[in-house]
């Protein structure tokens, strides 16, 4: 398939008439070809119509038809064989290993929601039978299955190119839900994104479906991406990316005549808090673990552990050291984008200049242009208890460690903490007391809790959490990764008292689908 720098609007290709952006390769700051002009508040409206005229068809399609839909996409994204993997290089700075593992995680997630698709648990059938002589009211037969939202906006992350853009979780998701997607490509990887743009389009014209499914917008996120929003035929949102654009988007779906959920991933410092009993029996592994995460990816991972918490003492003066000499080994690399290099830049700064921190450790300077320095900094808790700043997320391979002076004081600093997506334990045996006080705290605070591991790095499965209270998320009910993200776009709806061939076919008295439904208060087998 070749670039055209078009907008996709159902199976139409269209070109934008607002101002051009190119793709930047971060690691030689060169423009890429071709531009892509800008769509207009018009082809969101074009999108949106087409979405809405789709959604009725679509969400009613056969749960077989669904799921071979989204087996069909990953087979079209395979399809683009290396030019996708090429041309997500040259936009990323990222390594083709990276990219390849990633497609690979994109495929994944396709196929495990084709799965969930045909399993049909997510419509989550309840039926509760008519009981005529009930006295002294008889009850009427009330049946509930979920419904599709409607046509989801999603908005494609910088740091996940393939798994978290045009055909990633929040597509996937809500495709499975049986929601129509308008796209707002992130304007990092255009290219890449009309590529994948492409074999899903190619998928809905293959399984025949209406082609208002899928539309793919480029342009500025404060007209296309506010107009999407707004549209009222837009029935919630999918986003990743800065606690600034998030907080906008919520802002503009709650300034909606019909407000509509946004489903918002931000900003998170995923603390990690090594015990005594871990800390003194196995520092220097520790450090070693603890750099390896901190360093993957240039740190551009939303699960990259900012902040360690501890007891101050010689073993975690042990700790910074060997994690500062790991820190100095670390070569830079090249970041996504020059906004995010720039962002990450203004962020170690502010650290490195606020009195109350001190810098540990500096990796390896820079070899070409935006490249990621990585550095470890250290603060006292009363510190980092009177300094908002000292929580902020610098998005990128910097992390500080706060030192403690009790558990106590480690109970405070946990409760001071913003939402999170992930907390991390170090424990050994003798620390399970310290960690068991501490959990209550932390399952306020975050949406996953591990146990000596490393937080980067987010498996798709079943009983994956990545969410987590404000500014982690703006809806920490749900998650963006894994099967239960379908959840995010479906409600539920009661039929009573509908005669057997007006019901939808998951709720008719003879069960044809064989759905596990819950029966008269009872799960069937
Ligand atoms: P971003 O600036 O929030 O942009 C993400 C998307 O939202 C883009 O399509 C952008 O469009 C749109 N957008 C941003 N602000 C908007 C607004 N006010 N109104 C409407 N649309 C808006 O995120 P980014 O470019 O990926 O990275 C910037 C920073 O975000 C990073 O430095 C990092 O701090 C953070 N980040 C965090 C995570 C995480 O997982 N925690 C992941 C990625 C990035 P335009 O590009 O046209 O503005």
């Amino acid at each position: 398939m070749t670039l055209t720098g078009n907008l996709l609007i159902g199976q139409r290709a269209v070109t934008g008439s607002r101002e051009a952006i190119r793709a930047i390769d971060p690691a030689t700051d060169q423009a890429l070809e071709p531009a892509y002009a800008g769509g207009t508040g018009e082809h969101v409206a074009q999108a949106c119509a087409l979405a809405w005229a789709a959604f009725d068809e679509y969400r009613e399609t056969s749960v077989e038809q669904r799921a071979h839909f989204l087996e069909t996409i990953a087979e079209q994204i395979e399809a683009l064989g290396d030019a996708l993997i090429d041309r997500a290089v040259a936009e990323t700075g990222l390594p083709k290993a990276r990219i390849q593992g990633e497609r690979g995680r994109t495929c994944t997630q396709l196929r495990t929601f084709a799965r969930v698709v045909r399993a049909g648990e997510w419509l989550d059938v309840r039926v509760d039978n008519a009981l005529p002589e009930r006295q002294p009211l008889p009850r009427p037969d009330l049946r509930q299955r979920q419904v599709a939202l409607g046509p989801v906006a999603v908005f494609g992350a910088s740091n996940f190119p393939l798994a978290f853009s045009v055909a990633g979780g929040d597509t996937a998701s809500a495709l499975a839900a049986g929601c129509p997607v308008v796209v707002k490509a992130h304007g990092a990887h255009p290219g890449t994104s009309e590529l994948v743009g492409q074999a899903l389009a190619q998928a809905v014209k293959r399984c025949g479906l209406p082609e208002g499914v899928f539309s793919l917008l480029y342009g500025a996120g404060r007209e296309v991406g506010i107009a999407l929003v707004s549209d009222p035929r837009i029935k919630a949102v999918g986003f990743t990316g800065s606690r600034s654009g998030g907080i906008a988007l919520c802002q503009a779906a709650q300034a909606r005549p019909e407000p509509i959920p946004v489903y918002a991933e931000m900003s998170s410092i995923n603390p990690v808090f090594l015990f005594d009993a871990a800390l003194h029996n196995r520092g220097e592994a520790l450090a070693q673990g603890f750099v390896a995460s901190l360093t993957q990816g240039a740190g551009q991972f939303c699960t990259n552990p900012g902040l360690v918490i501890a007891r101050q003492g010689p073993a975690l003066q042990r700790f910074v050291a060997a994690a500062s000499a790991q820190v100095q080994r670390a070569g830079a690399q090249t970041m996504l984008t020059p906004g995010i290099f720039s962002a990450y830049a203004t962020g170690v700064g502010a650290l490195a200049e606020n009195s109350n921190a001190e810098v540990a450790a500096s990796g390896q300077p820079p070899q070409g242009p935006n490249q990621c320095q990585a550095h470890l900094f250290v603060t006292q808790a009363s510190a980092f208890l009177a300094d908002p700043a000292l929580q902020a997320e610098v998005f990128g391979a910097a992390s500080l460690v706060v030192a403690c002076d009790s558990d106590a004081q480690i109970r405070q600093v946990a409760e001071h903490l913003e939402g999170q997506l992930t907390a991390t334990l170090q424990l050994d045996e003798a620390d399970l007391d310290s960690a068991r006080a501490l959990l209550p705290t932390l399952e306020r605070k975050a949406g996953r809790i591990l146990v000596n591991g490393w937080p980067t790095g987010v498996e798709v499965c079943d009983a994956m959490v990545h969410g987590g209270p404000f500014p982690a998320t703006s809806d920490a009910r749900t998650t963006s990764v894994g099967t239960a993200a379908i959840l995010r776009f479906l409600r539920p709806v009661c039929y009573q008292d509908f005669p057997d061939g007006l019901l939808p076919e998951a709720l008719r008295h003879g069960n044809p689908l064989q759905l596990r439904r819950l029966l008269d208060g009872k799960r069937e087998g």
